[in-house]
C-alpha cells in the first residue's frame, strides 16, 4: 500500500508494453488502475510489431563506443542499419550519447540491464505459465557473424555472458548450421544463447492488458491525454480528449512520445523516438525454428504464429513515422542474404515503430522530480519488451510503498535533469 496507507488510484498514460505490464502489477497489488490509450486498441506504438525477442545475452546498453563509431560511418548511407537525421533538437541528447559510449560507463550499466532482463525473463515464464496467451517459446536465440573479426569480438563477449551467468555456446559453421538449417549465409560463425526466448509483442500486450482489465483495470482506448494540470508539486488532474481524469498518481509510460506531456511540466526527459521496421512474410516448411540475428545486418528474423518476422534499422528522426522504402528493402536483402526460401515470399505487413531511447541507453523509472504523485517508466529503447514485466512490478512497488526488488538509483530521473543531473 501506499506510504499513507491508502489504496493507490493510478492512472496509467500509454497501453504499450510498459504501460499494460505496470497496470497488471498494481491491479494485482489492489490499486484502482485506469491505462488511457490514445490508439483504438492497445499497443498502438512501439509495443505492436518489434521482433518479439526476451533477451538477457544482449545487456549492452545502446550508447557504447560500437554504436558510437558505427553510428558516424553508416549515418550518411540511406539503406544503413543505423541513421540520424541532422536536427539541431537532437544535438544535446547526441553529445550526452556520446559521453556515455565509454567502456567505463558501458561497465556499469551492463550488469544493471542484464540482472532487470534476467528477472524480468522470469516473469515472462510466470506469465505464460499462468496462462496468458502470449506464444511465449524459450528457444533460445542465435547470432550470426559473417567476418571473423565480428566473430572474435562475439567470442568475447559470449565469454563475459558465461561469467555474469548468461549462458552462451559458440559454434562453428558446421554447428552453426546443423543448430538452425534454415541458415545459408557463408558465416564465421555463431553464438547460441539458450536462455534467450521469444514471444508475440501485439499478443502479449493484449494477453497483459486483458488479465490488468480482468482483475479490475479500467482500459481507456481513443483517449488522447493532451496535457497533466499540475498545482503546487502534484498533478491534480490528466486532460484528456475525454474529459479531465483525476488522480491520486500518475505513470507517464507514453514511450517515445513522453517527453510532449513531461515537457509543459518543466521536466527534461531526453527520449528521442528511434524509428526501426519489421517485414512480415508468409510463414513457410524450412524457416528458422530459432530467432536469429544476423549481427553485419543488424537484423533479426523470428519465427512467429502465422508469420515470419524480419526486424530492423535503428533511425534517430524524431516523432517522424514516415516509411523509408530503402531502409525497408535492405532489410528484406539481409534476410534473404541470410536464410533459405525468402526470395520471392508473399510480404504480409510492413510495419515502423519508434522505440523511446535515452542517450545513456537505459530505461527511466522512478518519480518524476519535482512531483509527489508522478512517475515516469519510459526509455526502453531496443529492450522495452524484455524488461516490460519488471517495469512494471517496480514501479508498483514504489507506488505500492513495497521495498523496489532492484537499485532503482541507474534509473532516476534527476540523472538527466540540467540542475540536478550527475552525469
Ligand atoms: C523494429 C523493432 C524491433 C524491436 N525488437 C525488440 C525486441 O526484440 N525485444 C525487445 O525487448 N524490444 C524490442 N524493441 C523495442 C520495444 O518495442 C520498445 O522498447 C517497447 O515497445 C516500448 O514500449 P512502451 O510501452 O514504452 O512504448 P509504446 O509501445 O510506444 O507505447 C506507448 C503508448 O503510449 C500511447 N500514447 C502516446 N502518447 C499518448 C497520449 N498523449 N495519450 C494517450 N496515449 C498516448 C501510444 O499510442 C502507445 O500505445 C523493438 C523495437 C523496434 C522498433
Amino acid at each position: 500500500m501506499s506510504q499513507t496507507g491508502q489504496v493507490p488510484d493510478v492512472v496509467v498514460v500509454g497501453g504499450g508494453a510498459i504501460g499494460v505490464c505496470t497496470a497488471f502489477e498494481l491491479v494485482r497489488r489492489g490499486a484502482r488502475v485506469t491505462v488511457l490509450e490514445r490508439g483504438g486498441e492497445l499497443a498502438w506504438g512501439c509495443s505492436a510489431g518489434n521482433a518479439g525477442l526476451i533477451t538477457p545475452s544482449h545487456a549492452t546498453p545502446l550508447a557504447n563506443p560500437e554504436a558510437l563509431r558505427e553510428g558516424l560511418r553508416w549515418m550518411w548511407r540511406p539503406d544503413s542499419p543505423f541513421y540520424l537525421r541532422p536536427r539541431p533538437a537532437v544535438l544535446p541528447w547526441l553529445a550526452r550519447f556520446a559521453r556515455a559510449s565509454t567502456p567505463e560507463r558501458v561497465r556499469a550499466s551492463t550488469p544493471v540491464i542484464r540482472a532487470l532482463a534476467t528477472a524480468s525473463l522470469a516473469q515472462h515464464v510466470e506469465l505464460a505459465a499462468a496462462g496468458l496467451d502470449t506464444a511465449f517459446e524459450r528457444r533460445g536465440a542465435l547470432s550470426v557473424y559473417e567476418s571473423e573479426s565480428a566473430f572474435a569480438h562475439a567470442r568475447e563477449h559470449a565469454a563475459e555472458s558465461e561469467r555474469a551467468g548468461t549462458r552462451a555456446r559458440v559454434l562453428d559453421p558446421a554447428e552453426a548450421r546443423e543448430l538452425e538449417p534454415a541458415l545459408v549465409a557463408d558465416v564465421a560463425g555463431a553464438v547460441y544463447y539458450p536462455d534467450d526466448s521469444h514471444c508475440d509483442p501485439l499478443r502479449f500486450v493484449g494477453a497483459v492488458g486483458a488479465a490488468a482489465a480482468e482483475a479490475g483495470a479500467t482500459i481507456r482506448t481513443r483517449v488522447e491525454v493532451l496535457g497533466l494540470r499540475r498545482s503546487a508539486g502534484r498533478v491534480e488532474a490528466v486532460v484528456t480528449t475525454s474529459g479531465d481524469v483525476a488522480a491520486g498518481e500518475v505513470v507517464l509510460a507514453a514511450g517515445a512520445w513522453t517527453p510532449l506531456l513531461a515537457r509543459p511540466l518543466g521536466l527534461y526527459v531526453p527520449v528521442e523516438g528511434g524509428k526501426g521496421y519489421h517485414v512480415d512474410f508468409e510463414p513457410a516448411d524450412g524457416d528458422p525454428r530459432l530467432p536469429t540475428w544476423f549481427d553485419e545486418t543488424r537484423v533479426i528474423a523470428t519465427p512467429l504464429p502465422g508469420r515470419l518476422r524480419l526486424a530492423g534499422t535503428l533511425e534517430l528522426a524524431g516523432l517522424d513515422l514516415s516509411v523509408d522504402r530503402r531502409r525497408v528493402d535492405a532489410i528484406v536483402r539481409a534476410g534473404q542474404r541470410g536464410l533459405r526460401g525468402l526470395a520471392g515470399r508473399r510480404v504480409l505487413e510492413v510495419w515502423r515503430g519508434l522505440r523511446p531511447c535515452t542517450p545513456d541507453g537505459l530505461p527511466i523509472v522512478g518519480r518524476a522530480p519535482g512531483y509527489e504523485n508522478l512517475m515516469l517508466a519510459t526509455g526502453h529503447a531496443m529492450m522495452g519488451l524484455t524488461l516490460a514485466p519488471v517495469t512494471g512490478l517496480l514501479v508498483a512497488e514504489l507506488l505500492t510503498g513495497g521495498e523496489p526488488s532492484h537499485d532503482l538509483d541507474p534509473l532516476r530521473p534527476e540523472r538527466f535533469q540540467p540542475v540536478l543531473g550527475r552525469d
